[in-house]
Order: C-alpha cells, then sequence, then structure tokens
C-alpha cells in the first residue's frame, strides 16, 4: 500500500499547486492515501516584518481545512484524503499551537521544529544564521526543542527528526546522544515518526532521519510513515520507493497511518 504524509501546497506561500492537484497526482501515481499537511500559520513573528512566504495567513486556515475536508468527500472511493498540519512546535506558543491543534478535525499533526526562536533553520534564506556559532550547540538547541515538541502531547509524530543536519552543517563532535535522546522522548510519550525522503534534494542529499537513526528507531519500535514533503505536484511520491526499499532493510514492515488522530499500521 502506497502513502504520503507530508505534503504542501499554494497556500503556504513557497509551494505551488492547489491541494487539487496533489490529490489528483496523488491518483495518478497510485496512492491509496495523502496526507495533505501544511504549514502551521505563523505564530511567534510578525507574518507583515519577517522573510515573506513562510505559511499561509492565520485567516486562511479555516478555508485550508474545509477545502481538505471537501476533497476528502469529492475523491472517496479513489483515494483516501487525509487532512492533517505541520504544526511548528514553538517554545512559549504552547497555548496558541493547543488550540490550533484543538480546533478542527484532523486526522493528524505532525510536530516539527523549523524555528530555533526567529530563526528558521530550514530556510536557505537564513543560512547565515550558522555563521559564529557553536555548531553543537545549535544541535542541543534543536534537540532539545524536539524533545520538549515530543512532550506537549499535541504531535501525532516528529517531522523530519534529524532536519538540522540539512544544509550540511554538522558539528565535529559526535551527536549520537543527542539524536538518540530525542527518540527516546518520541518512544516515551508514544509518539511516531516520518522518514521523510525530502532530504535527498536537500544540501546533506540525506533522507530525514539518518539510517543509524532508523535503525535506533526500529529497535525502540517507534512506528514510522513516511513523506516526499512535495511542494509541487510532480515531487509528490519522490524518493518513496528508495525510502520504503530503505524502511525494508531495516526491518519496518509496516507503516503508520493516522485516522481521526488514531494510528493505524498498515502494511507495505
Ligand atoms: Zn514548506
Ligand atoms: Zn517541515
Amino acid at each position: 500500500m502506497f502513502i504520503d504524509y507530508h505534503t504542501h501546497h499554494a497556500r503556504c506561500g513557497h509551494a505551488v499547486g492547489e491541494l487539487e492537484e496533489y490529490v489528483k497526482k496523488g491518483i495518478e501515481i497510485g496512492l491509496a492515501q495523502i496526507g495533505l499537511s501544511d504549514h502551521m500559520p505563523l505564530l511567534h513573528v510578525d507574518p507583515a516584518t519577517y522573510l515573506p512566504e513562510m505559511a499561509m495567513p492565520m485567516e486562511e486556515l479555516p478555508r485550508y481545512v474545509e477545502e481538505c475536508l471537501a476533497l476528502k468527500e469529492k475523491y472517496k472511493g479513489q483515494i483516501d484524503v487525509r487532512v492533517g498540519l505541520e504544526g511548528d512546535y514553538i517554545e512559549g506558543c504552547e497555548e496558541q499551537i493547543e488550540r490550533i491543534v484543538k480546533a478542527y478535525p484532523w486526522d493528524y499533526v505532525i510536530g516539527s521544529v523549523h524555528f530555533l526562536g526567529e530563526w528558521d533553520i530550514t530556510d536557505f534564506r537564513q543560512t547565515a544564521g550558522w555563521e559564529g556559532k557553536n555548531k553543537l550547540a545549535v544541535y542541543e538547541q534543536y534537540y532539545d526543542a524536539v524533545m520538549k515538541a515530543a512532550a506537549t502531547g499535541f504531535y501525532d509524530y516528529i517531522g523530519h527528526i534529524d532536519v538540522i543536519k540539512r544544509f550540511g552543517f554538522k558539528p565535529d563532535e559526535d551527536v549520537t546522544h543527542l539524536e538518540n535522546a530525542a527518540l527516546e522522548a518520541v518512544k516515551k510519550h508514544g509518539l511516531a515518526i516520518e522518514l521523510n525522503a525530502s532530504g535527498l534534494r536537500t544540501p546533506v542529499k540525506e533522507m530525514f532521519p539518518s539510517r543509524r537513526m532508523l535503525d535506533y528507531a526500529y529497535e525502540l519500535g517507534i512506528p514510522l510513515t513516511i513523506g516526499s514533503d512535495a511542494h509541487q505536484p510532480e515531487r509528490l511520491g519522490q524518493y518513496l520507493e528508495e525510502a520504503r526499499a530503505a524502511l525494508k532493510e531495516v526491518g519496518y514492515t509496516q507503516l503508520a497511518t493516522f485516522n481521526c488522530r488514531k494510528i493505524m499500521l498498515i502494511d507495505f
């Protein structure tokens, strides 16, 4: 069974294509389920003065959910549309995040750390943020945020759990203990993770997470789903064949799917 649980669309400003184009593409490439998971609106920085094209404006959120639900209905029988949100974890914004998580009938909410303070470590326009920083300290701050995200109870799974490596900035020191602690927090709080194949098209040229982390996730018994993180309809399902092959090598035989925030494992 083929699924893709991580997708974006034009509303966020840095993706192209309407939601329906992704759904139609999903049918075309034979997906049984497509998860729509656009970015949560910005909460802790002012969209008017921050860099443009980061996420949908807050007033779009209800329309996004309505459109997702309409597509779920419209394409019933052809593809299973799951309504999701890539919810940022931002320390200090827990109340606002919780309000959004509770306000809509999500099938799933991804917990992703993009921001360390006002710095979006996943934004190619902001790589200068690394200049003059102690890389190990940045990694520590990042994984600390991931562990806090896991503990909130807001999310169903952690997105691209080692995305901090995205632009190839890595400390000289070993960070295995940080990665393992993050996975142990995921396990402790009963969450899943995703294998996000989009890492292959970023400077680090490696999926999120690494093979080593996948092995440890498997050892811990952490459920896992997969996603392309497509920001263009053509990229839906991209590298997911490689992702599934990697998972089979690790030992995974099932993938996590989400319906009304309940996890269900399916064979793949
Ligand atoms: Zn995005
Ligand atoms: Zn993300």
